[in-house]
Parts: structure tokens; sequence; C-alpha cells
């Protein structure tokens, strides 16, 4: 029986995200404040029959049908392109596979799930390609070089934790982890903003502020000071392109949150609570409207292979 690979990954929000102009390389240089949430994308892996190719499936349980079914199952799937340049770098043909995908993370969300599940498939075809083949394991720092390639959230999500990222937002340093846990709510939208639209609404408002000095995150001491340091370039970018957002955050504010903000391109909003049961009892609340609601805690573990 072919052996089974499990791999998982984690969401992202950004506690801060700032943005510089467009540079000549056609990117925006970012400076961000990643942490890794509990939601974590499912992976498994096999080795399909020879000459299948690869093949992928998606499901999930707590997300919209319409989030599920917008996600690719062939060539344009990141994971599909995560093997394709995996096997590339090891010069080795690239396998068949058979990958089943559980989404949790709301697709097209600011929150990196197609990024999560490439770090998730970087992990698993590590360990496929050395059971398979007897390649040498990579290292996490060469994983997250093959992972730049397919991404710019993709390094953050091997790693999770905390960490500062900056280039593309593909250049990791891990930060020490806060004092206390952080408790979130996130508020999916049922339509996906695509990031390159928010990036050119962003140019088109032309508010690029200056970037800070994250590490004095180090020194945060409650839930309070760190929602009161949230920030997030893109969001007046989000709002103009999703008016009803800006509603979103006045509500959950409203409703008792620390802090709501949209998560980096939007449209999800993350919102910081200071307990978990409080995070959860606002959920209740707006899925009872019909909304669709997460909940999930930081900081998390970066991408990792599971029993
Ligand atoms: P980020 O926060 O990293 O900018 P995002 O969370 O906003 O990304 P994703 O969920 O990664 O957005 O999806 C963006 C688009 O990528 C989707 O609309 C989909 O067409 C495509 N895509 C390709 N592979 C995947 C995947 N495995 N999961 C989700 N979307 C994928």
């Amino acid at each position: 029986m072919n052996r089974i690979i499990r791999a998982s990954a984690p969401a992202k929000v950004n506690l801060v995200f700032e943005v510089g102009p467009l540079a000549d390389d056609g990117y925006h240089p970012v400076n961000s404040l990643f942490l890794a949430l509990d939601l974590r994308e499912d992976l498994t892996l096999v080795a399909g029959e020879p000459g299948s190719g690869i093949s992928i499936y998606v499901h999930g349980d707590t997300l919209p049908e319409s989030h599920i079914n917008s996600v690719p199952t062939d060539h344009h799937n990141l994971v599909y392109k995560t093997a394709i340049l995996f096997a590339q770098k090891l010069n080795k043909p690239t396998p068949d596979l058979q990958i089943d995908i559980h989404k949790r993370i709301p697709v097209a969300g600011g929150m990196a799930g197609g990024s999560a599940d490439a770090a998730a498939m970087l992990v698993a075809m590590n360990e496929f390609m050395h059971q398979e083949h007897g390649t040498t394991r990579l290292s996490i720092e060469e994983l997250a070089a093959i992972g730049a390639e397919l991404g710019s959230d993709v390094p953050f999500c091997l790693y999770g934790g905390m960490a500062i990222g900056t280039g593309r937002g593909q250049i990791i340093q891990p930060l020490d982890a806060l004092p206390m846990e952080t408790h979130w709510l996130l508020c999916a939208s049922g339509k996906g903003l695509s990031t390159p639209t928010v990036f050119h609404e962003f140019d088109e408002i032309g508010n690029h502020g200056s970037f800070s000095d994250l590490n004095s995150f180090a020194q945060v001491s409650s839930i309070a000071e760190l929602g009161s340091k949230m920030t997030n370039d893109l969001e007046p970018a989000a709002f103009s392109l999703m008016p009803a957002l800006s509603d979103v955050v006045t509500r959950l504010e409203g409703l008792g949150a620390v802090r709501a903000m949209v998560s980096g391109s939007g449209p999800t909003i993350a919102a910081l609570f200071e307990s978990k049961a409080k995070a959860e009892d606002v959920a209740t609340v707006l899925i009872s409207e019909g909304l669709v609601a997460l909940t999930a805690s930081g900081l998390a573990a970066g991408a990792r292979l599971d029993s």
C-alpha cells in the first residue's frame, strides 16, 4: 500500500502591513508583522498510478461552497506548481501524485490560504521525495527559498509563529512570541478580493506611509496595547473596493473587539478579542445572521508533517 504523507500549514494575519510605493521590479516593498493562527490547511499526499499525473481534490466543511468551488484543481493550483518546481529543483521528474486539500482558510481572503497549501506541500514533497527517491531532505531555509518563487507569503507559512516580513514579504525574521495568546474572530466575505487589484487601488489612492521598527512589538504587554499598534496600509484600498467592509469593522468593535482590521489585502476582517469565549460569542451572533465567522488563536506553528 502507498504511504500517506500528511502535512499542515497555518493561516496568517498581518498585525502590521506597511506598503511602500511600486518599485521598478513591479513589486511593492512591504514591512509586515505576520502572526500565524491555528486555522490550518491539511494536505495529504499519496503516490498516484504510474502515468496518472497530478490530481487534486479540494474540500472543506467550514467555508461557503463558493470558496471551495473557486479553488482551481488543475495546473493553476499553487500546490500543483509547488510539485513541479520542487521536483525540478531536485533534478527529478515530477512524480504522479494524488493530493487532498482540506480547506479551512477563506479563499482570496487575505489570509494566505494558497500560500499555506504551498507551504504544506513543500514539507510533504520534501518527505515524499526522500522516501520514494532517497533525496536528502532540504532545510527550512532551502524550502523557504523555493517557496519565495511560488508566492510572497509562502516562506512565512513555513516558519509560522510571529515574524517580520520584508522585501515582498518573503524575507522572514522570526520574533519571540508575545507574552500572551491572541484570540481572533475572522469574518470572511462571500466574494474574494484579488491581491493585485487591491495593490492597484492602493497605488491609485497613493497614500504611502513610512516603515516603522517592528521589533518594538517585543515589548507589547497587553492585548489592548497590541490592538492599538495594529495598522494596515491596504485597508483604505480594500474599503474603497468593498465599502461594506468598513461597516463590518465598526460593528465588530461595537460588539467588543479590541480592534478589527482588514487582514492583508482583505476582504476578511480580523478582529482581536480579549478572550476566546468572547470571540466565540460574537461569532455565534454573526453566524445567526448568515455571515461567515470563524475563530482562531495564535500564535501557531508553521508548516509541519502530521502523523
Ligand atoms: P494572500 O493573503 O497570500 O494574498 P489570499 O489568501 O488573499 O492570498 P488565496 O486564498 O491564496 O488568497 O487565493 C488567491 C487565488 O489563488 C484564488 O482566487 C485562486 O484562484 C488561486 N489559487 C491557486 N491555488 C490555490 C489554493 N491552493 N488555494 C486557494 N486558492 C488558490
